[in-house]
Order: structure tokens, then C-alpha cells, then sequence
């Protein structure tokens, strides 16, 4: 099966990348195991909240200026800061364009309201997510009766920290009593497939009335919207009072609406969509990756002119931790990883080291492999090294920009507009 590009993995990484080629005519598949940590994330992206050396990122272009000394080795510091604003103003309009409703941008980071009632800085978050609460306001915050992976109480102990009056309340939806009797069950995902439904939307808003006519706003946990965000706005309307959804404990309703909304769009573009299959190895040759060999297609190689590496970090198994290291599982690409002895630290809240662990690349983001550079290889997403996802909040952006970057850059070789 020849392919222009064939793409490992289908996380927000690999869909960013796939979509932009498919979308300048190239033939595009993307193999992808599994679930990507878009459903497991918060369904905000980051883009630069911390420098390494923990100071606060409050302007961008400074911020990305100072990694070039702090982390050389970091996918931003690669790249070079007008080529990182550049690429993230390009994943707005290309998230915009595949119907997903985010506020925020590049020039100005948000403060997005987190489940436990603090703040995280932004750089895109769903419309529905509060973000900076003025002191003062009254705001309902309002949990779903047995539900679990959203704790109202917690959330309003938080806010009211910040100066923001906050109560708890518990609603009952007699619709979800048949998920309540499997605890296992009762998760935001099962729920928002109750709830998106048009014959459940009268006994919710039933169930807010008169708590929105109590509150300047309510919060509610993210339990509907799994395709998009019109039971949100139908509410909105019909209660005539503010009302917005906080991330859950995964699997996150904002995250997988992501995933399919990219997927979509991807498969619109005629992209070959090939999920729950694996590339187990790769053949290469003179190097380059003359084919991909995959579980479900065996003996039958996939045969692509350029290939993206998009297989996650450890969460995706891109990267897998063992005794001798930490290696790159599809091709055994160079990784650059912190000596054996200083992998952790025993703080657990700390920075860790083997979170900088990840693939080495230079700035065309081309991998290594038994020190040769892989000539139609690209590296993209969460499996590069050089940075800290969790302590520098770059996580998003990161996927976003070396997505884009690598796309840029085949359709360059194939002199693609
Ligand atoms: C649990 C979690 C939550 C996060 N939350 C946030 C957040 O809220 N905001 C934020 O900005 N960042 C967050 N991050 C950072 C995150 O890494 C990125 O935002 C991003 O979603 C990662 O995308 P990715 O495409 O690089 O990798 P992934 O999303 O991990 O996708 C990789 C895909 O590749 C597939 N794959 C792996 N190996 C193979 C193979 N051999 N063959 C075929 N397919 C393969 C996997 O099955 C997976 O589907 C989070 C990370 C994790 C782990």
C-alpha cells in the first residue's frame, strides 16, 4: 500500500499533522493503536506557562526567547520563537475550522478554572470552561447526586480562596439511576451519553431552575457535549443564566470531542484512517523508512515517501521505560534521557527527569537512528525530549507546533503550497 505520508499514531499530535497534508492533497494514513491522551486530558491546551527554571511564562515571545539558554534542547528552543507563534496561530484556525469552539489565544493566556476550584494558565480552552472568576460573584457549583469524578464541595473550598462565593449542590437526574447501579459505569463519558439526548434536556434544566435563579452562574461537571457543545447553548438560553462545565476525572468529554472532531475532519479530507491496528518495525534503507509494518496488515508493508513519528510519550507507550533506559519502541530512535543514577526525584510534586526524556531531534525534527539521520522521518508530539509537559504546562502546544512543522516541511519537499 504506498502512501505520501504515512503517520504513526492518531493523538492530537499525528490528527494536526494529518489534517494539514490531506488538506494540501497529499494520500495520508494514520495508524493508531489505541486511545490517545486527548481522552484522558483536560481538553484545554498549553502552550507555555513555566520555563524550566520555574518561573512564570507571562509574556510569550520573552518566555520562548529565554529557552534558547535554559533548555537548548527543547522542541520551542529548536524551532526558534517566531516559528512557535506562528505554528500555534495556525493550530487555532485549524482547531476553529474542524468545529471546535475555544477561547483563548496565542498573544493572551488564560487563567481556566480547574476541578478542585484553582486556576492554570491557558493557552485554549473549551468555550464552556470558566476562566477567571471575578472576586464577588456567586457562582452554584452543582454535582451530579453518585457521581464521583467530580467533587462540588472540593471545587467550592477552592474558589472560595479566591474570593469567590461558592456553594455545593448535588442534583438528581432519575435518567442516570440505571448507570448508578454500576459504580464502574458512572463515568462523565456513560453520563453524557444519557444526557445529550433531546428527551433528557426538560429534566435537567427542571433540575437547575431554581438554583440559577439563586446564582449569578452555575458550574456543572463536563457530563454532555460528547459531539458538540448544543445542549451547553440550549441551556444557556433556556435558563437565561450563565452556565459552564469543568473537566472531569477522565475519560474527559471535552478531550474526546476533540479526538472525533479531528478524526472527522482528517477522514473528510480523505485521509485513511487505520485505528486499533500497531506499526510493530519499520524497514529502512540508504536512510530512509522505505516501509511500515503493521500487526493487522502483516506481510503487506505500508509504503509511504515520508513518514511522522506521533506515538505519545509513555502514557501511549511511544517511549518505554526499562532497566537499561528509556527507548523509542517503533524504531529505536535516539532518545536523550538523564543519566540512569538521576531519573527521579523523591519528591513527588517536583520536576522530574525522565519526563524531559524523549526522542532527539534538530530543527527539521528528523529522528536518528544508530547515529544516522533518518532523511523522510519526522518526529512530532509528545514522544520528542527536551521538555517537561506537566511542570512548563506546554503539553498542547508542543503536539501543535511540531505537528505543523513537520507537515510544513514535507510539503516543502514536495514543493506543496
Ligand atoms: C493523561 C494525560 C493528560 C494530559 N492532559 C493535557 C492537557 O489537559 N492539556 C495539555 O495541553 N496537554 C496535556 N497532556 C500532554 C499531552 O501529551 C498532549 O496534550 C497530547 O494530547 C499528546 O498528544 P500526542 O499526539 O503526542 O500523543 P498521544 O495522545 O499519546 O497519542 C499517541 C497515539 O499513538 C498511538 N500509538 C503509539 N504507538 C503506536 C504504534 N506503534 N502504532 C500505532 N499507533 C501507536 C497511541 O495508541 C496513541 O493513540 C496530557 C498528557 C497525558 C498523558
Amino acid at each position: 500500500m504506498n502512501f505520501d505520508t504515512v503517520i504513526i499514531g492518531g493523538g492530537l499530535a499525528g490528527l494536526l499533522c494529518g489534517i494539514t497534508l490531506t488538506g494540501r492533497g497529499q494520500r495520508v494514513a494514520i495508524v493508531s493503536r489505541g486511545r490517545s491522551a486527548l481522552s484522558f486530558s483536560s481538553g484545554s491546551l498549553d502552550l507555555l506557562s513555566h520555563l524550566p527554571n520555574g518561573e512564570k511564562v507571562t509574556d510569550l515571545n520573552a518566555g520562548l526567547a529565554r529557552l534558547a539558554d535554559l533548555a537548548p534542547m527543547h522542541p520551542y528552543a529548536l524551532l526558534g520563537p517566531e516559528r512557535v507563534i506562528e505554528y500555534a496561530q495556525e493550530a487555532q484556525r485549524l482547531l476553529a475550522d474542524c468545529g471546535l469552539a475555544m477561547q483563548g489565544r496565542v498573544e493572551t493566556p488564560h487563567l481556566r478554572v480547574t476541578p478542585l476550584g484553582g486556576l492554570r494558565q491557558a493557552w485554549l480552552s473549551p468555550q464552556e470552561v470558566p476562566v477567571a472568576p471575578s472576586p464577588g460573584m456567586h457562582v452554584g457549583i452543582v454535582g451530579i447526586e453518585g457521581f464521583l469524578d467530580f467533587q462540588p464541595a472540593l471545587a467550592a473550598a477552592g474558589l472560595r480562596r479566591l474570593r469567590v462565593t461558592a456553594t455545593a449542590y448535588e442534583v438528581t437526574l432519575p435518567a442516570l439511576d440505571i448507570l448508578r447501579d454500576n459504580p464502574s459505569e458512572f463515568r462523565a463519558v456513560t453520563i453524557a451519553r444519557v444526557l445529550d439526548d433531546d428527551a433528557q434536556f426538560a429534566p435537567l434544566c427542571d433540575a437547575l431552575r431554581s438554583l440559577s435563579r439563586e446564582h449569578d452562574v452555575l458550574w456543572l461537571p463536563a457530563c454532555f457535549g460528547l459531539a458538540d457543545s448544543r445542549v451547553w447553548t440550549r441551556l444557556n438560553e433556556t435558563l437565561q443564566r450563565q452556565v459552564q462545565l469543568l473537566p472531569t476525572l477522565p475519560p474527559s468529554v471535552f478531550g474526546m470531542r476533540m479526538q472525533t472532531l479531528l478524526q472527522q475532519q482528517f477522514i473528510k479530507n480523505g485521509g485513511v484512517w487505520l485505528p486499533g491496528d500497531e506499526v510493530l518495525n519499520a524497514s529502512v534503507s540508504a536512510g530512509r523508512v522505505s516501509a511500515l509494518w503493521t500487526r493487522k496488515h502483516e506481510d503487506i508493508p505500508l509504503r509511504p515517501r515520508h513518514v511522522v513519528l506521533a506515538s505519545g510519550s509513555y502514557f501511549s507507550n511511544g517511549l518505554v521505560a526499562e532497566r537499561q533506559g528509556i527507548r523509542e519502541a517503533v524504531l529505536d530512535l535516539e532518545v536523550q534521557q538523564p543519566a540512569r543514577g538521576d531519573l527521579c526525584r523523591d519528591d513527588l510534586f517536583a520536576a522530574q527527569p525522565w519526563q524531559h526524556a524523549g526522542v532527539r531531534t534538530d530543527d527539521t525534527l528528523r529522528g536518528w537512528q544508530h547515529g544516522e539521520r533518518l532523511e523522510n522521518l519526522y518526529v512530532a508530539g509528545s514522544v520528542l525530549g527536551g521538555f517537561d509537559a506537566i511542570t512548563q504546562g506546554c503539553g498542547g502546544g508542543i503536539c501543535a507546533v511540531t505537528a505543523l512543522h513537520a507537515a510544513r516541511q514535507i510539503c516543502a519537499r514536495e514543493s506543496l503550497q
